[in-house]
């Protein structure tokens, strides 16, 4: 087996030798590792089981929860619905419905835990609040097959600033060049990640790359169907 040239393995060259260290595979989480959408319909449900609401307001409490769940749009489910309940409790009640309901497929875990044996370093770079993406690294067993976890509430920045990128690299004790980033949002995964030299990797669902320069022309590389294996990040760089 021939030995790799600079660059094979998105390792950049520096004064004429390859990078010492081994490069990074960064991973979003909702959609990407785990389905986050498909349990929101399910957990819509056993909401308003709990909480003693029809169950004709299911779809509207789904799309409540679809984009960037926080305390604040329980504070307004609260509000709509008359709740009694304090949002404090609501939002710990969602914390644990969505960590329970959640799971990640067995290929995706064995994939990160391959990539770590064979000398990646493996982080999931995150935008939500602790607590819930916490939970659902715990309950989905994927914290026990990386090497670290950035979430945006913890550091005050999201995806795609590339102060969140730098971060995850500084908590990784590894250089960005030669890292790749997997993630399904063109703007927060991909682009944020271009801007800061990673390679990419868009988990297309379905969908067709639209985003056009000077942003970013094309993910480095596209996979479907939605749930990643790790056959994508062994892929060699096109
Ligand atoms: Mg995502």
């Amino acid at each position: 087996m021939s030995s790799p040239k600079p660059g094979d393995l998105g390792i950049p060259e520096t004064g004429g030798h390859y990078a010492a260290r081994v490069p990074l595979a960064f991973f979003d989480l909702d959609n990407t590792l785990i389905r986050r959408q498909s349990v929101l319909a399910p957990v819509a449900e056993q909401f308003c089981a709990t909480y003693g609401l029809d169950a004709d307001a299911v779809p509207h409490i789904a799309d409540a929860f679809r984009e960037r769940t926080g305390r604040a749009v329980f504070a307004r489910l609260r509000s709509e619905y008359g709740l009694a309940d304090q949002v404090t409790g609501l939002w710990a009640w969602y914390v644990d419905a969505i960590a329970a309901a959640i799971a990640c497929p067995a290929p995706v875990l064995d994939g990160l835990q391959q990539l770590r044996d064979r000398g990646w370093t493996v982080a999931v770079v995150t935008n939500g609040a602790t607590d819930i993406q916490t939970a659902k690294l715990r309950s989905t067993g994927i914290d026990q097959v990386i090497d670290a976890v950035i979430i945006s509430e913890d550091i005050g920045v999201r995806k795609p600033d590339p102060a969140i990128f730098r971060a995850a690299a500084a908590l990784c004790g590894q250089p960005l060049g030669g890292g790749w980033m997997t993630g399904d949002n063109p703007d927060t995964d991909i682009s944020g990640a271009h801007d800061v030299g990673l390679r990419t990797i868009w988990i297309a669902a379905g969908r067709t790359w639209t985003h056009h320069p000077p942003r970013l022309s094309t993910p480095s590389t596209t996979r479907s169907p939605p749930s990643p294996t790790c056959s994508c990040c062994r892929s060699r760089p096109p």
